[in-house]
């Protein structure tokens, strides 16, 4: 349970992993459309203001007037139109004229809008639209450019305006307005067609299967581990020559059983089985019997406990112990008695366990009534108390104890 719950961690974390690492791209995509289109934006305003103050250095230029190119009537100014013959009049073109001008060509070429514009406009048309009015407030503050993305006719774009800024070639024509150099006298606006390409599809597709193929590899990973954790587990609690319980185990256990026997009033038994002779076993028939018998016993006294909550563990040595919860010392003793003639009658000779002249076990009873109140160990040192009177007494028997 706990494991799944990590495991679901594990996977909820990978999750958040990759849907930032989506975000963070996607943002990151976003960031480079908006740098390339404010990029190309300045590029473009600066390359007016260029232009421009290269126009007003000259104070103004002239060009032949046409139908497109009108006398300029918001220019006030001395030899505006010089008559060169009947056919060909010039008319001076400004910065302003001039970037209408340029404005027309561009529109024409790319679609690319440029308007320049003030809050206080010689050229009525020159007016600001809401949005250019609100930028050339904010410059005004100190607001050095500002740029925005919007929609209009299905079609996307990018709007970037910027301040123009008094220079000394600017002052012949716009010193009577008030303006100082440095000052903010307006601001040129830029309008570029602009489709964003951000690989949304391929983001979208190359993290989903991210984030599938490392949800499959910590669920594989998960479980490989949850079973290695598993047989950890049991491995810290069996014995692993007889493949019963351990010690350890048996210890764990029966704090349980004390503390439900101390609660139901119900009688708890530990009896301690002690192999005879064992010693003498082994040296005689070599280690690898002596682990062969070991095995045979502990399956036995398994075989011998009939009730699920009856519990048999390897102690030590030859010697294995039983808890035997809610069972008065008289069926500890009777339970005992069919576990020691169980492995009398297995029959594995040991001609130094006399008289028998096979293997025996010598076993220790010890039984508490239910509801008393003892230390653990007190239960295990009365059967081992037992035991020792069994071995005392010639071995291959049962003795017992009642802790009172
Ligand atoms: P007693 O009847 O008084 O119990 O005599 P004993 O020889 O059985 O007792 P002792 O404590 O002198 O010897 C126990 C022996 O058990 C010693 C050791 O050789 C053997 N033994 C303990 N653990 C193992 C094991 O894992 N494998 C094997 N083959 N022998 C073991
Ligand atoms: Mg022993
Ligand atoms: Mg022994």
């Amino acid at each position: 349970m706990k494991s799944q719950k990590l495991l679901i961690i594990a996977v909820l974390s990978w999750l958040l992993l990759i849907i930032g690492s989506f975000l963070w791209s996607y943002n990151s995509a976003k960031n480079g459309q908006e740098n390339i289109a404010l990029q190309t934006a300045r590029s473009f305003f600066d390359q007016v203001v260029i232009t421009r103050t290269w126009n007003a250095r000259h104070g103004g230029l002239y060009a032949k007037v046409t139908k497109n190119t009108l006398p300029n009537p918001y220019l006030d100014v001395p030899m505006r139109d010089i008559k060169v013959n009947d056919n060909v009049t010039l008319t001076k073109i400004n910065p302003a004229f001039m970037t209408r001008q340029i404005s027309e060509v561009a529109q024409e070429r790319d679609g690319i809008q440029f308007h320049i514009t003030s809050l206080k406009p010689i050229r009525p048309q020159n007016k600001p639209i809401a949005i250019e009015k609100d930028f050339l407030q904010k410059f005004e503050q100190g607001v050095k450019e500002k740029g925005i993305f919007f929609q209009k006719g299905g079609k996307n774009y990018y709007f970037y305006m910027a301040p123009l800024i008094t220079q000394k070639s600017c002052l012949k024509c716009h010193q009577w307005q008030g303006y100082k150099e440095g000052d903010v006298r307006g601001g040129i606006s830029v309008t570029l067609p602009f489709v964003m390409h951000i690989p949304l599809l391929s983001l979208l597709v190359g993290h989903i299967l991210i984030a599938f193929v490392g949800v499959l590899g910590i669920v594989v990973a998960g479980k490989k581990i949850t079973q290695a954790y598993q047989v950890m587990q049991q491995q810290a609690v069996i014995d692993a020559l007889t493949g019963i319980p351990n010690r350890r185990s048996f210890s764990e256990t029966l704090l349980k059983e004390i503390g439900r026997s101390r609660r139901s009033q119900e009688p708890l038994s530990v009896f301690m089985c002690d192999i005879d002779n064992f010693k003498m076993y082994n040296d005689t028939y070599g280690h690898v019997d002596g682990d062969a018998c070991l095995q045979k016993v502990a399956k036995k006294i398994k075989e011998c406990l009939k009730r699920p909550s009856d519990f048999c563990a390897r102690y030590g040595g030859e010697e294995f112990i039983v808890l035997l919860p809610n069972t008065s010392l008289d069926n500890a003793v009777y339970v005992a008695e069919i576990i020691r003639a169980a492995i009398e009658k297995m029959n594995i000779s040991n001609k130094h366990s006399l008289p028998a002249g096979v293997v025996t076990l010598s076993i220790g009873v010890s039984s508490t009534e239910g509801g008393t109140v003892f230390e653990p160990d007190i239960i295990v040192k009365n059967a081992d108390e037992a035991l020792y009177k069994a071995k005392e007494q010639g071995r291959n028997q049962v003795q017992s104890c009642k802790i009172t």
